[in-house]
């Protein structure tokens, strides 16, 4: 079989990479590095079962000729990330939404199986728990950056599911918070990977506001793991599923756990929201994936706790301040 990972240096793609070769895919990368990495295929580039394309996912004749030379396509390359996508809203929803379009155009003309990465944003605000795919998105007003990115999201969705009707094998996988080794060490969208980045470096860690917000934190092989299951599920095609884990986590609790693990002796600091994000900004107090479709689909359940999980993801971040 052979594979086309659409941002596949990335920090999930790059972990999707090595699992395809360990499985026995020839895999090929299209990335453009704007937030992936070389760094995390690095060690593929000898490979002759791996290939990687440096370039624009909007390069559609590109796209087009490396859709028809594989069989399965995870079109995962996005501008990730709530803060990111508040400091470059054009980027993002440009990149989302014509990216998407490229892809799918391309994965009908070749009649390719495709999963189409999504977020848990695309629920929004929503305060149900746990949200199941089929309940409403709620999305704040357009006026509000954040929210470009799930509605980019949601019409990636809307997109997929239009060429499903049209008879195309495709699924949409939401991850939920999903963290591990890799993670952009900026900490952009992720708050595990600030914490960890504050603790390591001897900074405060900073807490929005009361810190009880919660957030289902699902490591890295997880996240794989259930798309790889999705893709070789006919069951999956025309759906969207939720790929996480339903063990919810107060980030005030997280970040003692990160404190405790690094074994840092820093303080614990909260700030506002407003500071944090400015004015406009509307955060999601809880957010917890019914997981009971992947379950019955898939036979997919999130296995790592989340202590394991950071432990080797502070791990990882150790070796790169070495
Ligand atoms: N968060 C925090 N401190 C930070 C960064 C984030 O308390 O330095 C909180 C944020 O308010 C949110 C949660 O951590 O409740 C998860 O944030 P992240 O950006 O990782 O993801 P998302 O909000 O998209 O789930």
């Amino acid at each position: 079989m052979r594979a086309l990972v659409t941002g596949g240096a990335g920090y999930i793609g790059s972990h999707l990479v090595d699992e395809l070769l360990a499985n026995g895919y020839q895999v090929t990368v299209l990335d453009n590095l704007s937030t992936g990495k070389i760094a995390n295929i690095q060690h593929h580039l000898e490979n002759p079962h791996f290939r990687f394309v440096c370039d624009s996912l909007l390069n559609a004749s590109l796209v087009d000729r490396l859709i028809a030379e594989c069989d399965v396509v995870f079109h995962l390359a996005a501008t990730v990330g709530v803060k990111y996508v508040v400091e470059n809203p054009l980027l993002c929803i440009v990149t989302n939404v014509r990216g998407t379009e490229v892809v799918l155009e391309s994965c009908y003309r070749y009649w390719r199986r495709v999963v189409i990465a999504s977020s848990s944003e695309v629920y929004g605000k929503s305060e149900k728990v746990p949200l199941s795919e089929e309940d409403d998105s709620l999305l704040g007003p357009t006026a509000v950056g954040r929210w470009s990115y799930a509605l980019s999201k949601a019409l990636d969705e809307h997109l997929a599911f239009a060429y499903h009707r049209q008879g195309l094998p495709v699924s949409v996988v939401r991850f939920f918070n999903s963290y591990g080794p890799r993670l952009d060490p900026r900490g952009y969208g992720s708050v595990v990977a600030r914490f960890i980045g504050q603790a390591l470096s001897g900074q405060p860690i900073t807490v929005y506001d009361d810190g009880r917000q919660t957030r289902c934190f699902t490591f890295v092989s997880d996240t794989v793991r259930g798309t790889l299951m999705t893709v070789s599920s006919s069951k999956a095609e025309g759906k969207a599923l939720n790929i996480g884990t339903d063990r919810e986590t107060a980030i005030g609790d997280l970040a003692q756990m990160v404190r405790e693990i690094t074994g840092a002796r820093v303080d614990i600091v909260h700030i506002p929201y407003r500071e944090a994000y400015g004015p406009y900004f509307e955060e999601t107090r809880r957010r917890v994936p019914d997981v009971r479709r992947a379950r019955e689909l898939l036979g997919f359940e999130a296995q790592v706790p989340l202590e394991e999980g950071l432990r080797q993801t502070i791990e990882w971040f150790k070796h790169q301040l070495d």
